[in-house]
């Protein structure tokens, strides 16, 4: 998605990581390596920890990024679980700076997903679809029970002035790619330009249409 904001729009994109309970946006940014967010770490305390023992992990493992703001007033933050898995780094960066960084947020603890015994993040999901050719950069999963087995629709876009007699090519791979790298079955379905829908703010990217006391058995 940034190739194609920063293709079709002539400038490079950085990216941005806030919390409304933090600060809002600038809790940690980009730098002209686009290697990783520097954490304002004159602020903020960052740690990564294990979500299960909230035991805290060495720099460099995968885990739950929490934050302690240092300098806040008024609302002090003390230990705040983002919920966002992510890992940190310490290595020297390109740019000079020697504020760690955050690397790519791969999920949230919260968004995991269940699927017939799995465990799925839609952002693995989305991993995969981004950048398949043919696919534009919007999509929705849709999961649903029928009978007693999880079923998992993907929904997505063609990109503009694919044929639509090219679709089902495109379905095939993405579900091939889907199991492949994530085990799932799914079934892709994939709409003209423009049909999935598209929200206002955070993407609603996960319809869990399972009935609740099901989920949590
Ligand atoms: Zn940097």
């Amino acid at each position: 998605m940034r190739v194609e904001i920063e293709a079709r729009l002539g400038l490079r994109a950085f990216d941005v990581y806030g919390l409304s309970e933090i600060m809002g946006p600038g809790v940690a940014c980009e730098c002209v390596a686009q290697a990783g967010l520097h954490g304002w770490e004159d602020h903020f305390l960052f740690e990564v920890v294990d979500p299960e023992s909230g035991r805290v992990l060495p720099v460099g493992e995968v885990g739950e990024l929490v934050i302690t703001t240092l300098t806040k007033e008024a609302l002090p933050m003390l230990r705040y679980r983002t919920r966002d898995v992510t890992r940190l780094t310490t290595a020297p960066c390109a740019c000079g700076r020697t504020h760690l960084r955050i690397l790519r947020i791969t999920g949230r603890n919260d968004d995991m997903l269940i699927i017939r015994g799995v465990n799925v993040y839609p952002s693995q999901l989305e991993a995969v679809l981004v950048g398949r050719p043919g696919l534009a950069p919007h999509y929705q999963l849709v999961v649903e029970r029928r009978g007693a087995l999880d079923h998992v629709g993907v929904d997505v876009e063609a990109r503009p002035g694919i044929a639509a007699d090219a679709w089902g090519a495109i379905a095939r791979d993405a579900t091939h790619q889907i199991k492949s790298l994530i085990g799932i079955t799914t079934e892709v379905r994939v709409h003209a330009p423009g049909e999935i829908p598209r929200s206002q703010g955070k993407a609603v990217r996960v319809r869990d249409l399972r009935p609740k006391e099901e989920i949590a058995s």
